[in-house]
């Protein structure tokens, strides 16, 4: 018979495997802790979407629309498509459609896969994961600054902290007529540079020539470092919120830099802006990136209101922990059973209910084995103890209780009434 040809999964989208599902655990829940301590509420949004959704939200000349997106057309009744590549522009989706702002702001919280067709390398995947706020209906940068303050929360808590943390850059882009005055110059600068402009920048000169000062063709570097600076068009309104924001991460020893050249790939930001980059995943740096985008739930077709909001990239972040600070994680067992002899399996079963009655968690070990075999199993499942049962203990109505490592608080091995085992073990372990 020929061989069966083995199926693999697409190109770029991974398989998060159980080494590495109890840091993914530990970080969401630390994550979400963070995010409560704010006020920040859940929303989950369906991974699909109108392609039209983000053609208008996210705009036209990014990189994500022009040619990122995995847009496809349903089969089976022609609607056009996309998997979000990002999921603000669905959260205001899902506002505007619930009308969820008609009491007020609201604090917003999400985390789940995003989608965009990129050239997969470290730190840049097909299918990655992104825990992302958006804090909608708020003004002032009160807002802006306590999510920072959050972010910078949530690095300790994750023990980043000293030179392992992010480090964070922030900008104003100012407001429409501010940025369109600014357009006008760079647009001006440009087309006086013309013979220096690649092919991006060419198409970009009329569309969205801010996106020019991302490029990072070396060629193009003398141009680019001699263009306006968006800065010098701020006027009194748009230099105040900045300073805002600056007083307050300065009043809370939040450390920054202003970057006057942080624009962001997205076309709904205005106001504030920021990154947070680290230096030690090589080119795929940024962990976290957000602003402002007063002007998106109007351009959506809600009642104007302001918004800010962020999203940090899941795989960086894990990635930055397992390099600089791995946190020591418990393996989450209570108890590895072990019994032999027979008939064992039945009371094994019955015991193993008894303890998950009482809490515990346990693994009972399945198909026969050899005591020793057993032992070897128990050790490596990261129990905190080895529970037998064997011909003997039953007998006798009791169990053996076996510590497997310091520390679950057990020391020496002790012989314990079957009935009384669970609230036994749950105090070895200092569980009550
Ligand atoms: P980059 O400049 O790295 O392409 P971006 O500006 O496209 O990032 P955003 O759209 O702001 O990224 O998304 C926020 C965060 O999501 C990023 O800072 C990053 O941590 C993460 N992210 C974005 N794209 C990817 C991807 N393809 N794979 C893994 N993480 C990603
Ligand atoms: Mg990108």
């Amino acid at each position: 018979m020929a061989a069966v040809q083995k199926i693999v999964g697409v190109k770029g989208m991974n398989d998060l495997l159980p080494e590495q599902s109890g840091l993914w655990e530990w970080v969401e829940s630390q994550v979400a802790e963070v995010f409560r301590q704010y006020g920040y509420r859940a929303i989950r949004t369906p991974i699909l979407e109108p392609t039209a959704l983000f053609v208008r939200g996210i705009g036209e000349v990014t990189d994500i629309v022009e040619k990122e997106m995995y847009t496809f057309t349903d089969a089976l009744n022609g609607e056009q498509l996309t998997l979000r590549p990002e999921n603000t522009a669905a959260v205001v989706r899902s506002v505007i459609e619930h009308n969820l702002l008609y009491d007020g702001p609201k604090r917003l919280w999400y985390v789940g896969p995003m989608f965009r067709h990129e050239r997969p390398q470290r730190g840049r995947y097909r299918q990655f994961h992104q825990f992302g706020i958006e804090a909608l209906g708020m003004p002032g940068p009160d807002v802006d600054a306590e999510q920072l303050l959050m972010i910078d929360r949530l690095w300790k808590s994750l023990g980043l902290t000293g030179d392992h943390a992010p480090r964070l850059e922030i900008n104003s882009l100012g407001a429409l007529d501010e940025r369109q005055a600014h357009r006008r110059a760079l647009i001006e600068h440009f087309q006086s540079h013309a013979s220096v402009l690649d092919a991006d920048a060419q198409r970009r000169l009329h569309s969205n020539p801010l996106r020019i000062l991302d490029s990072k063709n070396p060629a193009m570097r003398a141009v680019i470092d001699s263009a306006p600076l968006l800065q010098d068009f701020l006027g009194d309104a748009s230099r105040a919120h900045l300073a805002g924001v600056r007083d307050t991460l300065d009043r809370h020893g939040v450390g920054y830099s202003v970057n006057p050249r942080l624009v962001r790939g997205l076309d709904y930001y205005n106001l504030t802006v920021f990154e947070w980059i680290t230096d030690r995943l090589g080119a795929q740096g940024t962990v976290c990136g957000g602003g402002r985008y007063d002007s998106l739930i109007e351009q959506m077709g809600g009642s104007p209101a302001p918004a800010c909001g962020f999203a940090i990239g899941v795989e960086r972040l894990v990635a930055l922990l397992e390099e600089v600070a791995p946190p020591a994680l418990a393996a989450g067992l209570d108890v590895y059973l072990v019994h032999w002899g027979s008939g064992s399996m039945a009371a094994a079963v019955a015991f193993s209910e008894q303890c998950r009655d009482a809490g515990l968690r346990v693994q009972m070990h399945c198909g026969e084995a050899s005591l020793k075999s057993q032992m070897k199993k128990a050790d490596q499942s990261g129990a905190c103890c080895a529970v037998l049962m064997g011909e003997d203990e039953r007998a006798q109505n009791v169990v053996t209780v076996k510590p497997l490592r310091a520390e679950g608080g057990l020391v020496q091995q002790d012989r314990v009434p079957i009935s009384d085992a669970p609230a036994v073990i749950r105090g070895l372990l200092k569980l009550v």
